[in-house]
């Protein structure tokens, strides 16, 4: 392992990054997932309540999108590559006339970003009927579950489809009663047959999965409060670990096919739900408040004002300066109109990276001791071509200061943060990572730190990618444990 020379970096235009520095990870920190959304609500615009829905979940997934509405007699889907207002048109939308449907937008952890991998995945089952599934999450056991099925599967959803499908004989209801149990991993999901919505969560609850209902009396269910808010829904709980819900003309039911062992994912409340998602008691934005605040008390400095990376670094920027009496002010501005889709296609776009994305206010940071609020260093690039930008627009002093702990370990419940390889946090101290990235100082929230600004107790909490303790097995995983140094040949 060799570390790139850091003399001269920080002074350094953008294009003097040390030979052997791939830039092609640049802005690219952990990528969401995906969103999932379900309605019944006969007599209402399902359709457009979905995209609506999915609208407001884009963050979690902005690969692919689609729609499958059923009218009580046949399921029709829609669905393609590309953000939710890509894939459908008022025309579209129109012709998906129904009573219930289901909605994805799509990240891909597993499978690339192709029409087919898109969602919801649609089968035809023994009985002559149908079903469509949207899953966020991911499973560990697809490889062994596939053997199962004639047709190989391409991605663990396809797998999830495959065998509930095949098991849907007597009906949908009892086919994922006997499914859910030999399903190892993570899974939100949505699924409906033409008369019927179903919702379940894996025994961990690893992603979330939330249930409202309408005034007019129909039900949603969504990943996050904003997809309930959006359509007018009120809250009513989450789906449960271990629970399966049915929607119908009879209201809602429930049972359960495994005991509930929460392991809710940590990260979710650092980085990946919207700031005004709520859940088990708890304010995503209010939990990121506190961890600025604690960051504060953990790691105070001498300093001007205090700036977040946006979006995610925003609550805990207010948070931390709040709490060391420092003024706030936003001295980087996000192009909100650059997707994915838009930096992908092209090596040399790629390598504008970050200036894509964030843009220094010169005015705001400028002779200034900066403390810069993020949300997480994955392989570090982003942070160090951050700092220099920020130098290049005058700041005196960057002080970083993050509201995760190092990312040691890659996520197998379908977060895309990187290989273990790849993380900056999995070898390296905090020093070494502070040289790399050209700050000042820096500082990662504890572990304890964290798990206090959050409701949750650190037993009901998936803390793998920080402490390696996996809740859910994963096979082959302790033999990749200290194999990897970071290597920064690969990032
Ligand atoms: S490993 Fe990290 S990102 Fe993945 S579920 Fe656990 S806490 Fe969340």
């Amino acid at each position: 392992m060799q570390q790139p020379p850091l003399d001269g970096v920080a002074d350094a235009g953008l294009d003097a990054l040390p030979e052997g520095v791939d830039l092609a990870g640049y802005g690219e920190g952990p990528r969401e997932e995906c969103g999932v959304f379900g309605i019944y609500a006969p007599g209402e615009d399902v359709a457009r309540l979905t995209y609506f829905g999915l609208y407001a979940l884009q963050h979690r997934g902005q690969e692919a999108a689609g729609i499958a509405v059923s009218d009580g007699r046949r399921i029709v889907v829609h669905k393609d590559t590309g953000l939710v207002n890509q894939v459908f048109t008022d025309t579209g939308l129109a012709a998906l006339e129904g009573d219930l449907a289901v909605g994805h937008c799509r990240y891909s952890t597993t499978g690339g970003s192709t029409w087919v991998n898109a969602q919801p995945q649609y089968r035809e089952t023994p009985a002559g009927g149908g079903l469509a599934l949207g899953h966020n999450g991911n499973l560990v056991n697809t490889a062994e579950l596939a053997r199962e099925l004639d047709e190989p599967p391409s991605n663990d959803s396809e797998v999830m489809a495959g065998l509930l499908a095949r098991d849907a004989d007597v009906s949908l209801e009892e086919a994922i009663l006997r499914t859910a149990p030999r399903l190892t991993g993570a899974f939100s999901v949505v699924v409906m047959d033409e008369n019927r919505l179903y919702a379940f969560r894996d025994a961990n609850g690893v992603r979330p999965l939330q249930i409202g209902r309408l005034p007019a009396g129909g039900w949603v269910v969504a990943s996050e409060t904003a997809g309930l808010q959006i359509v007018g829904a009120v809250y009513v709980r989450d789906v449960a670990p271990g629970e399966l819900v049915c929607i119908d003309d009879h209201g809602l039911t429930s049972r359960r096919f495994a005991p509930p062992t929460p392991n809710f994912c940590l990260f979710e409340w650092v980085y990946l739900a919207r700031p005004d998602h709520r859940q088990d008691g708890g304010s995503v934005l209010f939990a990121r408040r506190q961890m600025g605040r604690v960051l504060a008390q953990e790691a105070p400095v001498d300093a001007d004002i205090v700036i977040p990376v946006p979006e995610a670094g925003r609550d805990a920027a207010a948070g931390y300066a709040a709490e060391a009496g420092l003024p706030f002010a936003d001295g980087l501005v996000k192009n909100r109109y650059v997707g994915r889709t838009f930096i992908q296609p092209s090596q040399s776009l790629r390598q504008l990276g970050i200036r894509l994305k964030l843009s220094p206010v010169q005015e705001v940071v400028e002779g200034k001791r900066l403390v810069v609020v993020d949300d997480s260093i994955v392989r570090g690039n982003t942070s160090r071509q951050l700092i220099q930008m920020l130098r290049s627009a005058g700041a005196a002093e960057v002080h970083l200061r993050i509201t995760s702990p190092p990312i040691k370990n890659p996520c197998y419940y379908g977060i895309d943060m990187a290989t273990r390889a790849e993380l900056i946090g999995a070898d390296l101290t905090v020093d070494e990572i502070r040289d790399f990235v050209g700050a000042d100082s820096l500082h990662f929230i504890s572990l304890d730190g964290l798990i206090s600004s959050t409701p949750h107790q650190k037993k009901s909490l998936c803390r793998a990618c920080f402490d390696g303790e996996y809740p859910i097995p994963v096979p082959g995983e302790h033999e990749h444990l200290a194999q990897f140094k970071f290597d920064f040949d690969t990032v």
